[in-house]
C-alpha cells in the first residue's frame, strides 16, 4: 500500500473533522469529504488535494462572513450552512472521478477538466457569499430586471467580480501546485509565465462560464416554489408559516444537480481550452 493513501487519509481526517467541529459540514458531509480528500491525495497528489483544499477553506471562511445578514436569506434555501454529502459530492465528485481517471490513464486532459469543475464551484460559492453582501439589488440573468436578493438567477456586479476572482485563483493555484509536484516543469522563465497565463485563462473562463451557467439553470430548470404570502421564489415547501406553491422544475433538479451540471459544463470547456492552448 502506497504511503500517500495514509497521508491523504490523515490530512482528509484533520480537515473534514475540523470542518465538522466548526459546523461547516454535517456528519454525512464530513464522511464524504474524508473519502474524497483521501482519494484526491492517495490517487492524485498535492495538486488535486491542494485545489480541493483551496475551494473548501475559502468557501468555509466566506460563508461565516457576516452570517447575521445572511441568516434571513438562508431561510429561503432548502439547505442550511452545513454542507451535507450531496453538496460535497456535487462540488467535488466530478474532480474525484477525474483524479481516478488520471490514475489509470494518465493524461493532462484530466487536470484541465478537474480545474474547470473546481473553478466553477469556487466561482459559484464566492459569488453567492460575496453577492449576498452586495448593496445594489441583483438583476435577473434572464431579462436584466431587478429581483429580490437570494432569488435563483439573480446576479450582481460584486458577485460576478467575486466569481471571476475565485475562478482565477483556482487557475493560478493549479499552475503553482503543478510546478510544486513536478507535474509540469519549465526550462525557462518565459515558458513558465506563459503557462501561468494559460492556467489563469483556463480557470477564469471556465469558472466564470460555470458560475453563469449555474445562475441560468437556477432561473430556468431548477425545482422552485413560491411563497403564497410574501411572493418570494424559494426552494422550500413552507414559508411565512404557509405551504408554498410549485413554480417550476422537477423535484430531483435541486441545487446540487444544478451545481453538478454547471461544473460538468465548465470542466468540458476547460478541457477544450487546455487542449487548444
Ligand atoms: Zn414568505
Amino acid at each position: 500500500m502506497n504511503i500517500d493513501w495514509i497521508i491523504g487519509a490523515l490530512g482528509a481526517l484533520i480537515v473534514s473533522g475540523a470542518a465538522y467541529k466548526k459546523r461547516s459540514l454535517s456528519l454525512s458531509g464530513m464522511l464524504a469529504a474524508f473519502v474524497m480528500g483521501t482519494i484526491y491525495y492517495g490517487a492524485g497528489n498535492l495538486f488535486w488535494f491542494g485545489i480541493l483544499l483551496l475551494f473548501f477553506v475559502s468557501s468555509s471562511v466566506f460563508s461565516h462572513f457576516r452570517g447575521d445578514r445572511k441568516a434571513e436569506l438562508e431561510k429561503s434555501y432548502a439547505k442550511s450552512g452545513r454542507r451535507d454529502a450531496g453538496q460535497v459530492l456535487a462540488n467535488g465528485g466530478l474532480g474525484m472521478l477525474a483524479c481516478l481517471g488520471n490514475l489509470f490513464w494518465p493524461d493532462p486532459a484530466w487536470a484541465y477538466f478537474f480545474v474547470g469543475t473546481m473553478a466553477a464551484v469556487t466561482a459559484d460559492t464566492w459569488a453567492t457569499e460575496w453577492g449576498g453582501l452586495s448593496k445594489s439589488e441583483p438583476r435577473s440573468i434572464l431579462n436584466g430586471r431587478r429581483v429580490l436578493p437570494g432569488t435563483s438567477g439573480g446576479v450582481t456586479l460584486l458577485g460576478s467580480a467575486a466569481a471571476l476572482a475565485g475562478a482565477v485563483c483556482i487557475g493560478g493555484a493549479a499552475w503553482l501546485l503543478r510546478m510544486w509536484t513536478g507535474d509540469d516543469t519549465y526550462s525557462e522563465v518565459g515558458s513558465a509565465l506563459l503557462a501561468m497565463v494559460k492556467w489563469g485563462l483556463i480557470g477564469g473562463i471556465s469558472g466564470l462560464a460555470g458560475a453563469f451557467a449555474d445562475s441560468w439553470l437556477g432561473a430556468t430548470i431548477q425545482y422552485m416554489h413560491r411563497c403564497v404570502v410574501c411572493g418570494k421564489e424559494i426552494e422550500v415547501e413552507e414559508h411565512c408559516g404557509r405551504s408554498t406553491e410549485h413554480l417550476r422544475g422537477f423535484r430531483w433538479m435541486d441545487n446540487d444537480m444544478v451545481n453538478l451540471l454547471s461544473s460538468l459544463a465548465a470542466g468540458l470547456l476547460a478541457w477544450g481550452i487546455g487542449m487548444i492552448g
